[in-house]
């Protein structure tokens, strides 16, 4: 008897936390991925779920490679949304952390895989945390080893990374006015753009955060595409460019979360 109650609270367990039953996307579907670092967990560290190991994230890249996952930008997924492949996905890096230099560049050349990197402009030695709650601010995102300009320009140079915008602050979008918000959209394209010659025409929402009406001032703002941290996997026939999900690659996660993830867009409840 307390077998058989231990085995059902094992299994319902098992199912909240993985979502086994969602039903699989079809693989026409592109998968965007979000990623911030490629570095090993901290004991005790609040923002682990930003952090994949290396390891990890090599053998996510060696499936993918193995199962015949094309590796596109977010721009070139948004523009050929009509002739895409079936299993097509995009790698993004928010914020802009060191280690996707260091660490992330040499595999994602291994595995000849391409990535978007939304960088912040104003970002080394800051700690936005606390925009979001005001809990959150215990230095951590700051102390983090944040891209330097000339990290930027030799991860542009690789030719495998887009570069996109992550605003000029991380500002929370929820509590700033339209002009504050014009301001972080067209001042950090400019500025991205003017430092390292490219165009920068893809954005990421700072936390993930906006307000409906913002969406128009992204597009007044010159750019084609800005995802989210909205978790799913979108048909492209259907895209909002403006408004993409993506698929949360968490470095909580284990290896059966990742493909649960890969499979429905989503973890658990
Ligand atoms: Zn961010």
């Amino acid at each position: 008897m307390i077998l058989a109650a231990l085995l059902i609270a094992g299994a319902v367990w098992f199912s909240l936390r993985y979502a086994w039953w969602r039903p699989a996307v079809d693989p026409r579907f592109p998968r965007i991925l979000m990623y911030h670092m490629i570095t090993e967990a901290r004991p005790g560290a609040r923002f682990n779920g930003l952090r994949v190991a290396p390891q990890m994230f090599e053998r996510q890249l060696r499936w993918l490679s193995e199962q015949g996952w094309q590796s596109f930008t977010v721009s070139e997924l948004v523009q050929q949304a009509g002739a895409l492949p079936a299993k097509a996905f995009a790698i993004t890096f928010d914020d802009g952390y060191a280690d996707n230099l260091h660490r992330a560049l040499p595999l994602l050349r291994k595995y000849g895989c391409k990535a978007t990197l939304y960088l912040v402009v104003d970002r080394v030695g800051r700690d936005w945390s606390a925009e979001r709650k005001a809990h959150h601010d215990q230095g951590e995102l700051g102390r983090e080893p944040k891209l330097s300009d000339a990290q930027v320009q030799e991860l542009l140079d690789s030719g495998c990374i887009e570069l996109g915008s992550h605003s000029l602050t991380h500002a929370n979008f929820e509590r700033l006015d339209a002009a504050s918000v014009r301001r972080e959209l067209a001042e950090s394209k400019r500025e991205l753009e003017q430092r390292f010659g490219r165009p920068v025409i893809s954005f990421a929402y700072p936390f993930g955060l906006y307000r409906p009406a913002q969406i128009a001032l992204v597009q007044q703002a010159g750019y084609r595409s800005a995802v989210t941290t909205r978790e799913g996997i979108d048909n492209p026939a259907l895209w909002k460019p403006l408004e993409l999900r993506r698929v949360k690659i968490s470095g909580k996660d284990n290896w059966l979360a990742f493909l649960l993830r890969m499979r429905s867009g989503r973890r658990g409840c």
